[in-house]
């Protein structure tokens, strides 16, 4: 079992399987050029396997593949193939630009439940916002996996004056297909121009949700990120993630592992510890996890409290989210 300090179990490990993206979505993306990892410094697949499976062995159950963008790894088949032989509940955070080669794969691997981005309805607001024209495949992809009777969660960063208009839009979409909108706060990362006045908060969020529907909050599970609600009658629900407002670290069970290896504790934490050049020396990279998460924070990786106000995102150490793998 891995705990931490304040006597949190960690069963939760989400792999990022690349730095690198097909979309250039800015909040996530640094401002300056971003150079992607190479190949040779990224876990290889036979790596992520095996060093997945000692995780397991310490009571791990649930994995999450993200990125960059998962599905643009070359090898992104053979390593899904790997790790749903593992006993854990297999998942993935995609950016859907790819499904439509993946979906039988998908399938065929037990994965039944996707994370999916997409932050507006809008097609050139789309283009905007990741700067590559990719908004009618991330629909039809959407629609596919919906269709093929995926759990589908679509995640949509709510930013100011930008797609906040759209929170409306976005509940109307449960009533008609059995889709989970999750509204996700904005959070700051190294180069991402975060600001508080962009930030649109979960209180905020919820305001416009009820000034337009009934909206009835639903049981909060163990774990979940998620602050959740339905509107009746409709056959999805939606939820907002409060990273920054209302966060959700009291029982947070997450660890995560970088493309090129290194593990993290928190989002936001600032330290690291190297698991791959460990492993690739024959080193026992056990100890090494559990003084990992011995040495987590209480909550927000303790770089800042859950007052936006007082976030100096520029005071804050980290790498960029997609670099972390979000
Ligand atoms: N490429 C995949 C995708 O877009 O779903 C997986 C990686 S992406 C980094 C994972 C999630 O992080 C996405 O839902 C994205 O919207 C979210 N994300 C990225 N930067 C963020 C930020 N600054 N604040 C909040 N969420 C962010
Ligand atoms: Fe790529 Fe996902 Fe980041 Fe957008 S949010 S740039 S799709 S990794």
């Amino acid at each position: 079992m891995i705990k931490d300090g304040f006597n949190r179990v960690h069963n939760y490990l989400r792999i990022s399987m690349t730095d690198n993206c097909n979309l250039r979505c800015f909040y996530c993306m640094p401002e300056e050029d971003y150079t992607f990892t190479p190949q040779a410094k990224l876990m290889q697949a036979e790596e992520i396997e095996a060093i997945a499976k000692i995780f397991v062995s310490q009571g791990v159950d649930k994995i999450r593949l993200t990125g960059g963008e998962p599905l643009v790894r070359k090898d992104a088949g053979d390593i899904i193939r790997r790790l749903s032989k593992l006993p854990v509940n297999l998942t993935l955070t995609t950016n859907a630009t790819r499904l439509h080669e993946f979906a039988d794969l998908l399938e065929e691997c037990g994965v039944r439940s996707l994370n999916i981005s997409l932050d507006t309805l809008d097609k050139d607001k789309f283009q905007l916002m990741t700067r590559r024209d990719q908004f009618d495949r991330v629909h039809d992809n959407i629609r596919m996996m919906i269709d093929r009777g995926f759990h589908v969660k679509v995640n949509v960063v709510v930013m100011k004056g930008l797609n906040d208009g759209e929170i409306v839009d976005f509940i109307e979409w449960t009533k008609k297909d059995p889709v989970h909108v999750r509204f996700i706060e904005f959070m700051p990362f190294s180069g991402n121009r975060w600001a508080n006045d962009k930030l649109i908060t979960w209180h905020q969020i919820m305001e416009v949700a009820s000034g337009s529907f009934d909206v009835l909050p639903l049981e909060h599970i163990k774990h979940e990120t998620v602050k959740k609600y339905i509107v009746p009658g409709h056959q999805g629900t939606f939820a907002v993630i409060s990273t920054m407002s209302a966060p959700f670290c009291s029982d947070c069970n997450r660890m995560r592992l970088t493309a090129d290896g290194k593990m993290k504790n928190c989002l936001f934490s600032k330290s690291e510890s190297d698991l791959l050049t460990a492993y690739r020396n024959g080193e026992d990279i056990l100890p090494l996890i559990h003084g990992n998460v011995a040495a987590k924070a209480s909550q927000l990786g303790g770089q800042f409290t859950a007052v936006p106000d007082h976030v100096h995102a520029e005071d804050i150490q980290n790498r960029s989210m997609i670099a972390i793998g979000g």
